[in-house]
């Protein structure tokens, strides 16, 4: 995203306190989704990248990357693979555990989603304290791909999430972290 756009977007999310849960601060993106225009203008944006950087393959993290991750990979003629929570494919799959704050989740993707020739930009609303990319990118590792690279709508950076996803992945050379 460039700088106005990105100003665009801190300016218009609508922060819900205390939502899910006490002490959080929920980042509502449907103020997003809501005006057509500006949606329509960060799809563009996923679009130009993907072409510009030969993306192959465009992933979603259940379940609001879906929202924009599908919306650009159309946008892109590009496949689309989604990122889901455990249980929810019915093929042979690939998956992967991660931490919360309490317990522990899994993602999973199906394992004919991918090969080693793909570029995967995974598609998520928002990185926090960066665990549930940091997963997703270790699910996607598991094809072997050319590369993979992020793209998060918002970034809470006090959480230090790209940080996390940055000091993990520094060796590799696949991985690229957009803002
Ligand atoms: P994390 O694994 O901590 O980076 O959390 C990222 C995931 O949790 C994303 O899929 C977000 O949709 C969701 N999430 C975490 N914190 C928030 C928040 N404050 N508002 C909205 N969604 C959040």
């Amino acid at each position: 995203m460039n700088d106005k756009l990105k100003k665009q977007l801190e300016k218009k999310i609508r922060v819900i306190p205390n939502f899910p849960k006490k002490g959080i601060l929920f980042q509502d993106i449907t103020s997003i989704t809501d005006d057509q225009k500006l949606f329509k203008k960060v799809i563009t944006k996923l679009k130009e990248y993907s072409i510009k950087n030969d993306i192959t393959k465009i992933a979603g993290i259940e379940a609001r990357g879906f929202i924009f991750g599908s919306a650009a990979a159309i946008q892109s003629n590009l496949p689309f693979i989604p990122i889901r929570k455990k249980g929810k494919l019915p093929g042979k799959i690939y998956k992967q555990k991660y931490k919360l704050e309490y317990g522990i989740d899994e993602i999973e993707v199906h394992k004919n989603a991918a090969n080693k020739k793909d570029k995967i930009l995974i598609i998520d609303d928002l990185i926090a304290t960066g665990g549930t990319a940091v997963a997703a990118a270790n699910l996607m590792r598991k094809f072997n791909p050319q590369e993979i690279q992020f793209h998060f709508i918002i970034n809470l950076y006090n959480l230090n999430g790209m940080k996390k996803l940055q000091t993990r992945f520094k060796s590799s050379s696949f991985l690229n972290c957009l803002g």
